[in-house]
C-alpha cells in the first residue's frame, strides 16, 4: 500500500472524506492525487491518467482552467470570507437566473446536499405538509430525509438506508419506482393531501444513467399540481451540464424549485436553490423558513462559479460537449463489440454510463442487472493500470469536459480496449 494511503487510513475513516473514493466497490488502491490539469489527473507518484470523473461533475471546463484559476487568485487577494454580501455573489446570482428565466431568486449554500435539504424544508414550510416523495435510484445528497430506501412493493413507506436516520423521519419519505406513472398515481390517490413535494433527478445519473421519458416527468408535473404538492428538480448534476438551463430547459417543464451544485461552484463548494418569488419570499429573512450559512456566498467560491458560467455562455459549448460525448460513446461501444463484452453506453450530452447488460439501457432501478458490477470492477482495475481514471463504481457515470480533445478521447478508448482485452484473458 502507498505510504500516504496508509497514513490517510490512520487518520480518516477509510482514508477518505467521501466514501466512494475508497474504491471499495471496484477493489484496488485509490491513488492519492497531486494535481489535475485539463483532461488529466496526476497522482503523487507522477502517474498521469485521462480523467473521466471530473470531480464527479463540476469540472465541465476541465481541471484548472486558466481563466477560472485567475479569477480565484484575484478574489483571494480581496479577502477570503466576509460574512456579508459581495459583488461576485450578485453577479453569480444574475448569471444563474439568466439560465433559469422562470425563477425569480436564488439562495446560495455550500453543497448540493444543503441545497436539497433547504429546498425540501422550503417545500414543507410553504405547503404546511410533512411527506416528501423521492424515487428509487435517485441520489439527492446525504440529508436525513433523503437517505431513505423503499421496501418491497410499489409505493412504499421509506426505511432508513443509513444508520443514524430516525425511523420516524424516514417514514415521512415515500419512495417510488422511476418510469412508473401508475405507482405515482396510487400514492397520490392515497396520500396526496399530505405530500409537500416530489423530488427527482430529471436525468437520474447516480445509479447508472436512467434516462426518463418526457411523458413521465410531465405526468409528475401534472400530478403534483393537481394535489397542491411542489415539484423539485434536483439538477445538481444536470443543471449547467446538459444545457445552460439543464433538464428544465430541455424538457420545457416548469418545476417549482430547482437545486444546483457541482458546476455552479466551478470546482469550489457551492450549491444553490431557486424558485419564483411566491416561494422565495418564504425564506428567511423575508419569511418563516429558516436557512443560513457562515460560508454561504463565499467570495472565492463565487468567483470560481462566475468565471465558469462566463465560459459557458457561448451556447456552442453544449454542442461541442455533445460531440465529444458522442465520440467517446462510439469508441467504447466499438470496443465492447470488438471484445464481445455485453453492454452499451447510455448517454445524455457529456454524461455517459457503461451499461453492462443486454438490451437497451434501463430506465428504472429494478431493470438494472447487478451482475454488471463484478465485470466492471475488473475493467476499472485494468483501466487504472492503463492510465484511464474511470468512476470507482459500476453505477457512477463518466463526465467529458471541454478539455477532452480528440487525443484524450482516443487515449481513453485505447485504455478501455486494453482493459477489455485483459478481461478476456
Ligand atoms: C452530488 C449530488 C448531490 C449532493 O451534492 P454534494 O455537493 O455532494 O452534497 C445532490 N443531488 C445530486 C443529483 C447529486 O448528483
Amino acid at each position: 500500500m502507498h505510504p500516504l494511503l496508509e497514513r490517510a487510513k490512520k487518520v480518516m475513516p477509510g482514508g477518505v472524506s467521501s466514501p466512494v473514493r475508497a474504491f471499495l466497490a471496484v477493489g484496488g488502491e485509490p491513488p492519492i492525487v497531486a494535481r489535475a490539469k485539463g483532461a488529466e489527473i496526476t497522482d503523487v507518484d507522477g502517474k498521469t491518467y485521462v480523467d473521466l470523473v471530473g470531480s464527479w461533475g463540476p469540472m465541465i471546463l476541465g481541471h484548472s482552467h486558466p481563466e477560472v484559476v485567475e479569477a480565484i487568485e484575484r478574489a483571494v487577494r480581496d479577502g477570503l470570507s466576509f460574512g456579508a454580501t459581495c459583488e461576485r455573489e450578485v453577479l453569480l446570482a444574475e448569471a444563474v437566473l439568466s439560465r433559469f428565466p422562470w425563477a425569480d431568486k436564488v439562495r446560495f449554500v455550500s453543497t448540493g446536499t444543503e441545497a436539497v435539504m433547504s429546498a425540501v424544508r422550503l417545500a414543507r414550510g410553504a405547503t404546511g405538509r410533512d411527506r416528501v416523495v423521492k424515487f428509487e435510484a435517485c441520489y439527492h445528497g446525504h440529508a436525513d430525509s433523503m437517505l431513505v430506501k423503499g421496501g418491497s412493493g410499489l409505493a412504499t413507506l421509506g426505511i432508513p438506508s443509513s444508520a443514524g436516520v430516525p425511523k420516524a423521519l424516514a417514514e415521512l419519505t415515500e419512495v417510488l419506482p422511476l418510469d412508473d406513472e401508475k405507482a405515482a398515481d396510487e400514492l397520490f390517490a392515497a396520500k396526496g393531501r399530505e405530500i409537500a413535494c416530489v423530488i427527482i433527478e430529471p436525468m437520474p445519473a447516480n445509479s447508472g444513467l436512467l434516462v426518463q421519458r418526457h411523458s413521465f416527468l410531465a405526468h409528475l408535473r401534472k400530478l403534483t399540481r393537481q394535489h397542491g404538492a411542489l415539484l423539485i428538480f434536483d439538477e445538481v448534476i444536470s443543471g449547467l451540464r446538459v444545457a445552460a438551463g439543464g433538464m428544465t430547459e430541455i424538457t420545457g417543464l416548469d418545476p417549482d424549485i430547482v437545486t444546483l451544485g457541482k458546476i455552479v461552484g466551478g470546482g469550489m463548494p457551492v450549491g444553490a436553490y431557486l424558485a419564483k418569488d411566491e416561494l422565495m419570499t418564504r425564506v428567511a429573512p423575508l419569511g418563516p423558513v429558516y436557512q443560513a450559512g457562515t460560508l454561504s456566498g463565499n467570495p472565492v467560491a463565487m468567483a470560481a462559479g462566475l468565471a465558469t458560467l462566463r465560459l459557458l455562455e457561448d451556447r456552442n459549448v453544449y454542442r461541442e460537449l455533445d460531440a465529444r460525448g458522442a465520440m467517446l460513446q462510439r469508441g467504447f461501444e466499438r470496443a465492447l463489440e470488438r471484445y464481445e463484452v455485453t453492454g452499451s453506453v447510455a448517454r445524455v450530452g457529456s454524461v455517459l454510463w457503461l451499461s453492462l447488460q443486454k438490451g437497451p439501457p434501463p430506465r428504472a432501478w429494478h431493470q438494472v442487472d447487478p451482475s454488471g458490477a463484478q465485470i466492471y470492477g475488473q475493467i476499472h482495475r485494468n483501466a487504472m493500470l492503463n492510465g484511464l481514471w474511470m468512476a470507482p463504481s459500476a453505477f457512477e457515470v463518466a463526465f467529458v469536459s471541454l478539455a477532452h480533445g480528440p487525443e484524450h478521447i482516443e487515449a481513453a478508448t485505447r485504455a478501455f480496449e486494453r482493459s477489455l482485452e485483459a478481461l478476456r484473458r
